[in-house]
């Protein structure tokens, strides 16, 4: 950490705007990447530093994904188990030759239509990868984001960037800068910010050394994308039935996005979702608890006298996930005990929202 201020205190003009516990938060414009702030946040990651960075989904905790002592810090500052593995991020797909193994047609076909994007894709690896990263595992996950201050970090940092979300293990992954001051200032050296992330939610998993290729979690690309391309592509049995099975990719299994107030999904018909949780804020106020509705643009008018997030239009599931986990957060801020959330319609982007709601509720699921 102290090479890190040394560092800042040679530069002359660098815009280091606040230090929060030690870690220095510096902004950096997505349309202007290119300045001196940038290098010196590479140049932090490459001596073994945890920088977080905003990517096109969320923020990102980085680290250099070929240094094991380095990897181990993520894990150490997220408290994150360390059978979870992480997914190394690369700007350049001649990178990915020293990192994964045995990479077929169908691979470059995937990635030429998605990358950079939200898409991770699981590979066989290659010995550089240490197993701090895959946790043990042969296969490694891969990424190409398109954010600007994310392509640039990578590709002036030289080497693959391992990065997990930005947030402590088991919270709402971060769509700001401000999410991963709260959840990790003091412990980690850098948060670059750069404003909001604009798909709201992680990247799609993709297993590539099955056949047909396996989404391992739902995301920023969808199911019905990835068809058009690929053709086949098979969705997890786990993933339906997450409760019960054991998923493949391990991240799956843990209790995840959860705010401090507890979390019910009502799922169903949209005025029987509006009754059902008219119920239950009655019910949840009767027993002394503070309810607060996840809704959305079509039915925020229903709920009176509690407080209401609109999630953002059904008919625009996209503005619905880029909402999700900041209004979790802010559910939290007001104070609220209960989260009474509406469940959208699965399709397109709707499938991530709805596993990453399912999960933060712990499956609390109610279907009218
Ligand atoms: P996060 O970094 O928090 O977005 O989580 C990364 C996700 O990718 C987790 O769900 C991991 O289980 C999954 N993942 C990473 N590497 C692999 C792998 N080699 N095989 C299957 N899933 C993986
Ligand atoms: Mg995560």
């Amino acid at each position: 950490m102290f090479q890190c201020f040394e560092l800042l205190s040679q530069s002359g003009d660098l815009m280091m705007i606040k230090k929060v516990n030690n870690t220095l938060i510096i902004k950096i414009d997505p349309k202007k990447p290119d300045g001196e702030e940038l290098k010196l946040a590479a140049e932090m990651i490459r001596r073994g530093e945890l920088v977080a960075f905003p990517t096109e989904t969320v923020y990102g905790l980085g680290a250099d994904g070929l240094n094991p002592v380095a990897v181990r810090k993520i894990f150490k500052a997220k408290g994150r188990p360390q059978d979870n593995p992480l997914i190394l991020h690369i700007a350049e797909v001649k990178v990915l030759d020293m990192i994964a193994d045995n990479i077929q047609d169908k691979a470059l076909k995937i990635m030429s239509a998605f990358w950079p994007g939200p898409l991770t894709l699981i590979f066989n690896k290659k010995p550089s990868v240490p197993d701090e990263v895959t946790a043990g595992l042969s296969t490694v996950a891969v990424r190409m984001p398109s954010h600007p201050v994310a392509v640039k970090l990578i590709k002036a940092a030289g080497i693959p960037i391992a990065a997990p979300s930005a947030n402590l293990s088991g919270r709402p992954s971060p769509t700001t800068a401000e999410h991963v001051v709260r959840d990790l200032s003091g412990k980690i050296a850098v948060i670059i910010d750069g404003g909001s992330t604009e798909v709201g939610l992680e990247s799609t998993v993709l297993d590539i050394t099955c056949d047909p290729p396996t989404i391992l979690r739902p995301g920023g690309v969808t199911y019905e994308e990835l068809i058009d391309v690929v053709g086949d592509v098979r969705i997890d049995p786990a993933l339906e039935n997450e409760e019960n099975f054991v998923p493949k990719s391990p991240g799956q299994k843990y209790t995840h996005y959860s705010p401090k107030a507890s979390v019910v999904v009502v799922e169903g018909p949209m005025k029987q979702q509006v009754n059902q949780i008219l119920k239950l804020i009655k019910l949840k106020a009767d027993s002394g608890l503070k309810p607060g509705v996840l809704a959305t643009d079509q039915t925020k008018e229903f709920y009176n006298g509690v407080d209401v997030i609109s999630l953002g239009d059904r008919d625009m599931p996209y503005t619905i996930s880029a909402r999700l986990f900041s209004a979790l957060r802010e559910m939290d801020d007001r104070d609220v005990d209960v989260i009474l959330a509406e469940g959208i319609e699965e399709k397109g982007i709707g499938l991530a929202v709805m596993n990453r709601l399912r999960k933060a509720a712990g499956y609390n699921i109610i279907k009218v």
